[in-house]
């Protein structure tokens, strides 16, 4: 079948579009699931709720070797297969899912940089694997143009370059930015 990437900053809806293009195939009668890290504790563990009510089967999975692994194992009982925040899956669920879309028809949602204006490596090779990219953007919160980066703030401060990749958080830690309004001190 084929792989779609969704990719952009934070708040660039990339959630909300793999929710609609799963619900779309859900209500055409495909078997569904949504797979998400464990890290990402802003959604509740096991569901999806669309805006429209519908609730997509959702399973969430370390984001490691073994995690990658199983979503591998389980395909058997899916049509359509969605990945959320998949930056912070091993770069190893590329090559998987490359080849799980011979069959498959596999959506895929990624944070195209880290708040250093850096790529993530496993989103470079989704999108190279990629048979279509969905690419969006936000609104810069400074000058209101559209935003393609990530502004991660500390007391409302850019925060530092040696600051960890991985920290979750939402629009008290984050903000999307145009290129011109990206800091990275
Ligand atoms: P993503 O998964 O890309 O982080 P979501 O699908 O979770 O995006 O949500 C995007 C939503 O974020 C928008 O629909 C909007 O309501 C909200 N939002 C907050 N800040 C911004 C911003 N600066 N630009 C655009 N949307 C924003
Ligand atoms: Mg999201």
């Amino acid at each position: 079948m084929m792989l779609v990437v969704i990719t952009g900053p934070m708040f660039s809806g990339k959630t909300t579009e793999l929710i609609r293009r799963i619900e779309r195939q859900m209500i055409a009668g495909r078997r569904v699931v949504i797979y998400k890290p464990t890290i990402d504790t802003r959604y509740h563990p096991s569901s999806v709720i669309s805006h429209n009510g519908l609730k997509i089967n959702a399973l969430v999975v370390p984001p490691d070797e073994e995690g990658v692994k199983r979503i591998a194992s389980e395909t058997i009982n899916y049509d359509v297969i969605g990945i959320d925040e998949a930056q912070f899956f091993p770069s190893i669920l590329a090559e998987e899912l490359n080849k799980l879309a011979i069959e498959k028809m596999i959506v895929v949602s990624a944070l195209n940089l880290d708040f250093k204006g850096e790529p993530f490596e496993t989103t470079m090779k989704l999108l190279a694997y990629a048979d279509k990219v969905v690419s969006l953007t936000a609104i810069c919160k400074v000058c209101g143009k559209p935003a393609t980066r990530t502004q991660r703030l500390i007391n409302g401060k850019p925060a530092p370059r040696d600051s960890p990749r991985v920290l979750v958080g939402g629009s008290e830690t984050y903000e999307a930015r145009c290129r011109k309004h990206h800091i990275v001190p």
